[in-house]
This record gives C-alpha cells, sequence and structure tokens, in this order.
C-alpha cells in the first residue's frame, strides 16, 4: 500500500530523485519547495507540490498540513534534503554565510523533524531520513559552516531516535559523498579531478544511487536501522 511521503527539496537534485524513487515504487509523493510546484515527471506520478521554506517554521507546519489534507493521510516518510552552500575560508565568512547554511541545513532539518515527530507519534510508526554529507564527518577546507551543519545532522538524528524510538519512528543519515547536481556544478575542472582522484571508485555519485539509500531506509527491510549514518560516497570517508 503506498504511503505519504514528503521531500524538502524535491524539486531538483538528489530531492528529486528521491522523490522519483518513492512515487515510481507507488508511494503518493509531497514535493515541499520553496516554489510549491511539482515537476512534471513527479507530477504525472501522482506526486504533488507544498509550498514549504525550511528556514520558516511556520511555512514547514504548513507544508506537512497541507500534504497531509491533500492526501487524506499522515506523513510516513520524511526526508530533509534541502541544503545550501556558502563556502568561503573561515576568514572571510560572513554572518550571512553562516547563518544561511545553518538555518537551512540543521535547523530545517530540526524543524521537519519536530513536524514529522508529531504525525508519527500518534501513528507509532515513521520513517525519518536527514540528509547530510561526507564533508561533516570528514571535514573540508573553505566549508566550516556546511560541514559544521551537517555534522549537526548526525547528533539530530541519534537524540531523536532515542526518544522516538519505542513509538516505532526510525531516524537515520545518508551521507553523499560528491554527487553531479547543480551544487556541484560551480567546482572547476581542476576541483572536480582533485575530488575524483581521492574517490576509491574513481568517479561521482550518480543522484538515484544516493535516492535508493534512502528509499531502503524507508523500507520495511530496514525496520530495525535507527540512529545509523550511511555512507554513499564511493568510500571518500571509509565508513566514517
Ligand atoms: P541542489 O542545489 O541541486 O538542490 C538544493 C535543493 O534544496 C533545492 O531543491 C532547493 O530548492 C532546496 N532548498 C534550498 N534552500 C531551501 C529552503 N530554504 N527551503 C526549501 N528548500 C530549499 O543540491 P543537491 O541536490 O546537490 O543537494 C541536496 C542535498 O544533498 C543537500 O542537503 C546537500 O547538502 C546534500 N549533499 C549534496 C552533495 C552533492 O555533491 N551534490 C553531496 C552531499 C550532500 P530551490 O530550487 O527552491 O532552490
Amino acid at each position: 500500500m503506498g504511503r505519504l511521503v514528503l521531500v524538502t527539496g524535491g524539486n531538483r537534485g538528489i530531492g528529486h530523485a528521491i522523490a522519483l524513487a518513492f512515487a515510481q515504487a507507488g508511494d503518493t509523493v509531497a514535493v515541499a519547495c520553496r516554489s510549491g510546484e511539482a515537476p512534471a515527471d513527479l507530477a504525472g506520478l501522482g506526486a504533488f507540490g507544498v509550498r514549504c521554506d525550511v528556514t520558516d517554521s511556520a511555512s514547514v507546519d504548513a507544508a506537512f498540513d497541507a500534504a497531509e489534507q491533500q492526501a487524506g493521510e499522515a506523513v510516513d516518510v520524511a526526508v530533509a534534503n534541502a541544503g545550501v552552500t556558502r563556502d568561503t575560508l573561515l576568514l572571510r565568512m560572513s554572518d550571512a554565510d553562516i547563518d544561511a547554511v545553518i538555518d537551512t541545513n540543521l535547523v530545517g532539518a530540526l524543524r521537519v523533524t519536530r513536524r514529522a515527530a508529531k504525525s508519527m507519534l500518534r501513528r507509532r510508526r515513521g520513517r525519518i531520513v536527514l540528509v547530510s554529507s561526507v564533508v561533516g564527518l570528514l571535514g573540508s577546507a573553505g566549508q566550516a559552516n556546511y560541514a559544521a551543519s551537517k555534522s549537526g545532522l548526525v547528533g539530530l538524528a541519534r537524540s531523536t531516535a532515542r526518544e522516538l524510538g519505542s513509538r516505532g519512528i526510525t531516524v537515520n543519515v545518508v551521507a553523499p559523498g560528491f554527487v553531479d547536481t547543480e551544487m556541484t556544478q560551480v567546482l572547476s575542472e581542476e576541483q572536480r579531478k582533485a575530488i575524483v582522484a581521492q574517490v576509491p571508485l574513481g568517479r561521482y555519485a550518480d543522484v538515484a544511487e544516493v535516492a535508493g539509500v534512502v528509499r531502503f531506509l524507508a523500507s520495511d527491510e530496514a525496520a530495525y536501522i535507527t540512529g545509523a549514518v550511511i555512507p554513499v560516497d564511493g568510500g571518500l570517508g571509509m565508513g566514517h
């Protein structure tokens, strides 16, 4: 039976691939994004858009309310995927660079987890997946704000996994390595070559490879996995 799955930033990049993987498997997907519009390929599979800015608690709560109203059921699976970068060396990093990244990537995921838990606690079941990054575990020069936001997701997941576990709710983290999306298109050819040289599998990830792991964590087969950090990084982090 299909479930209601809400994916933040499901309109493009990794989030779009995650939304597609669930929709293709027969779930009803709410694409929670700033435009409020589901892309045509997702809409063709029964997905719908809800307006959501993860930097605003009221907007996150309203997105869940709208999704649940439209689908006529509560959210079973929530994926906190929305994220931004404002890369620069620490001494050049402005307060705006820090605030935007922490508020979107970390506090945004906290807002999504809090609202998702509200629906899931009542039903005593649910799956929450947070999209982190290998950078949160290894660190990265020029990305102190981003790495801090992404490692914060591990503490968030592990604390809420403890808090919600007795109610049948799992909370897990997926930590992708380098994935071909608009986020990484800003890198120069030289930077891309240097990154790939450090990846044992010798390439970037495809968005579908990240989506498949997110979907697995929301499946029955993953019922006994919670508080885990699953790398999808071609070996870059070697399990960290
Ligand atoms: P993209 O830049 O392609 O997409 C980012 C998504 O986040 C967009 O859908 C964007 O929406 C959304 N978003 C940003 N800010 C907000 C906000 N305030 N409210 C709602 N939605 C927002 O990035 P990716 O697909 O590459 O990244 C997706 C996730 O994966 C991010 O969390 C990223 O940190 C993580 N990641 C990416 C890696 C990579 O190599 N690409 C590696 C590891 C992790 P909009 O269209 O409105 O801007």
